[in-house]
This record gives C-alpha cells, structure tokens and sequence, in this order.
C-alpha cells in the first residue's frame, strides 16, 4: 500500500504544482493601457513582469461592458454567446452559457463576484457562491471572502474610470488620478491574497474610450491591458502580439487546473 501510495503521490504531485489555491481576477472597468505608470498606479506596476503582462488587449464587438464581460467569463465572442445588447435588468434571463465560474467550482473552488453595475447581474449564474451589487463595497466583501481558508476564487469589478472618462475625457488628469485611487484601493487587497499560499492575480479591463467617449467603433475604445502575477511555478505566459478577451477562461484554466 505504502507504494502505491508514494507512487500516486509523485504522479499527481506536479500536475498539482502549477495550480493556485487562491484565484482572484479583477476588471477595471474602462482602463486605458496607456493610462498605466509607476506614477498613475504603483500598485498594478508592481504586478507587471516583462512576458506577463500586454497593453495590446482587446475588446470585442461592440467594445462595452456588459458585452466584454459576457465575452471574458465564457471564453465566446458575443456572436457566439448571444449577448449583444449590453442590457440586462433584475427579473431577465441571465446566462445561460457554462462561465469560468462554473470551471471554478467544478476544480473545487469556492466562488464570488462582486460587481458595480447592475447590468452585470447577468453573469451571476449557479456556480456563483457570494455575489452582490456593490459599487463601493466590492474591494472590502473580496478581502471578507478570501479570509477563509481553502480554495477560492473572486471576479471583482471595479467601476469609477468609465464616468470620469466619459465627463472629463480618457487620460485626462481626473481620470488619472480616478486610477491612482483606485490603485491605492486595491493595494491591501493584492497584499493580503499574497500572503495565503499558491495564489495568481489577473486585472484586466473591458474597454478604453477615447475623448469623452467609448463603446463606439473607433479603434482606442478595443484596448486594454492584461497583468498577469502569482508566486506559482510557472505562470501562463502571454504573446506579444494582440490578445482577446476571449482568451481570459482558457488562461483561468491554466492557473485553476
Ligand atoms: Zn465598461
């Protein structure tokens, strides 16, 4: 028995190794990649490292937030996963599409989502442990949430950048300083999920805009970073060349397997 069991440990062990105890993805909503500096945010410039991060994501078609959220949580483009329309109230049908929620907790994690628009009340499906509206609170309920011990995974987004943009303009000095404070809001955050074992951090945004508009078809409105970070292994890394938010469910597979 003693062999076997040795044998089944080493043979499980290293599939095992590249997986995060501690999952947390966080989207900022209407962050533009060029808005991102050790000045605007130290904290997300601190989760950079050359190979795991991009400023040349992209959005999907239309570039607005309930249509790229759809798009990051079922890995489909909005074609293919049927929301096009950007609207969603209480009371409507919500997804009906497999999310990276449901991957969680098919690997044994336990879920939340926290989120600051209403319309993204869409994406709350069975697989979603905790979830609430919180436009102020989400920061504090993620922290609440991961001082539980086991393995757990939080979507948290985070709303403020898209109302800045859209009165002062996109890179504006207020919508600058709107991400320094949303940075420094996130800082205990990032903190304290480092400090709980195996972890991967993912922040990623929706959309940019451009002047005192987005969601149209100019080409600033599709961009947004991607920052992936972690004391895992090995950490997916991602290409140089543009990356979809299409792709945000196949790399959560990658740090949840
Ligand atoms: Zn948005």
């Amino acid at each position: 028995m003693k062999r076997l069991f040795a044998w089944g440990l080493s043979f499980v062990l290293p599939s095992m190794a590249a997986a995060a105890d501690t999952l947390l993805i966080v989207s900022i909503d209407a962050l533009h990649p060029a808005a991102l500096s050790v000045d605007n945010s130290p904290t997300l410039q601190a989760l950079m490292q050359p190979g795991y991060y991009t400023l040349q994501g992209r959005s999907v078609e239309p570039p607005k937030t309930l249509v790229a959220h759809t798009a990051m949580m079922t890995g489909l483009p909005p074609v293919q996963n049927g929301k096009i329309d950007n609207q969603w109230r209480p009371g409507d049908p919500q997804v009906d599409k497999p999310t990276l929620f449901d991957d969680g907790r098919r690997l044994g994690y336990q879920t939340a989502y926290y989120y600051s628009k209403p319309k993204l009340g869409y994406l709350v499906n069975p697989a979603v442990g905790e979830h609430a509206l919180d436009p102020d609170g989400g920061i504090e309920r993620v922290r609440a949430f991961f001082r539980h011990t086991g393995k757990r995974f939080a979507f948290l987004h985070v709303s403020g950048l898209e109302w800045v943009g859209t009165d002062s303009g996109w890179l504006s000095q207020a919508y600058l300083d709107e991400l320094k404070d949303i940075d420094a809001a996130l800082a205990p955050l990032f903190h304290e999920v480092s400090r709980r074992g195996k972890y991967a951090i993912v922040v990623i945004s929706d959309h940019a805009g451009h002047d005192k508009l987005h969601g149209t078809n100019h080409p600033e409105d599709y961009k947004l970073p991607l920052i992936v970070s972690g004391n895992l292994a090995q950490l997916p890394k991602l290409p140089a060349a543009e990356w979809s938010l299409t792709e945000l469910r196949s790399l959560f597979r990658e740090l949840a397997r």
